[in-house]
């Protein structure tokens, strides 16, 4: 039997990222100041206030309507590229888990795929970009992976985080296609990408909150 993911178990994972988000806010302005216009923390912090917020109201939905919420939330607090993408993603997350009140690992695992799916297609960006996609995609790449070769929860969880993390820091050799960072002259070679760091916290948040209640 794989765990479960409530609600509940979702928001307290939204309440750890968002403390992490806020707690790093000089070192990703850092970054996106480097190679973006620098508001990204300011953006990504905004969206996790807001969703803290409104966790007493999200904990009280089915895990399908906690995503849309959530989606519906990033779009229109988070400003600039990440608050479309993160909002389109989330409300494609929660149509992949409609009707379901709370879900499965696989099912967790068919969430995350589909957001990366929708950040792509709505970012037009593909894995190598130097973009969050760098984060995302290898993590739901190595979740696939883990369920396909019958892994225990805590070994999946481990292995999403790592690919999570790994990816990020493979940002920094990388050449900026989309985004910012793509109209500078080195196309920000070097320096980590703000949106991949800030996925990689998200992540790594999901992997250790639900392995300490398994
Ligand atoms: P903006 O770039 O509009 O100022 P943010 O600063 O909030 O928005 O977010 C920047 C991050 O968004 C980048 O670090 C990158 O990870 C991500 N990003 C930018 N453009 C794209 C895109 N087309 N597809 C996927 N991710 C993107
Ligand atoms: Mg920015």
């Amino acid at each position: 039997m794989s765990f479960v993911v409530t609600s509940n178990d979702y928001v307290d994972y939204i309440q750890v990222a968002a403390k992490k988000i806020a707690e790093n806010g000089d070192y990703i302005s850092g970054l996106d100041a480097i190679t973006g216009d620098g508001d990204h923390w300011a953006n990504i912090n905004m969206g996790f206030e807001n969703l803290v917020a409104a966790s007493d109201e999200m904990r009280a939905m089915p895990i399908d309507g906690v995503f849309k919420k959530i989606g519906m939330l990033m779009m229109s607090k988070i400003g600039g590229s990440s608050g479309i993408l993160y909002g389109g993603a989330y409300i494609a997350a929660s149509k992949t888990v409609a009707g379901k009140a709370e879900i499965t690992s696989e099912e967790l695992c068919a969430a995350l795929e589909a957001m990366v799916k929708d950040m792509m297609e709505r970012g037009k960006a593909e894995p190598g970009f130097k973009t969050m996609i760098d984060s995302l995609y290898p993590a739901v790449e190595a979740y696939k992976k883990a369920l396909a070769e019958g892994k225990s929860d805590a070994e999946t969880l481990d292995a999403v985080k790592q690919a999570a993390i790994d990816g990020a820091e493979s940002t920094k050799g990388m050449e900026a296609v989309k985004g910012r960072a793509s109209y500078q002259a080195n196309k920000g070679v070097g320096h980590l990408d703000p949106g991949a760091v800030t996925m990689s916290y998200q992540l790594e948040c999901l992997c250790d909150c639900i392995k300490a209640k398994l």
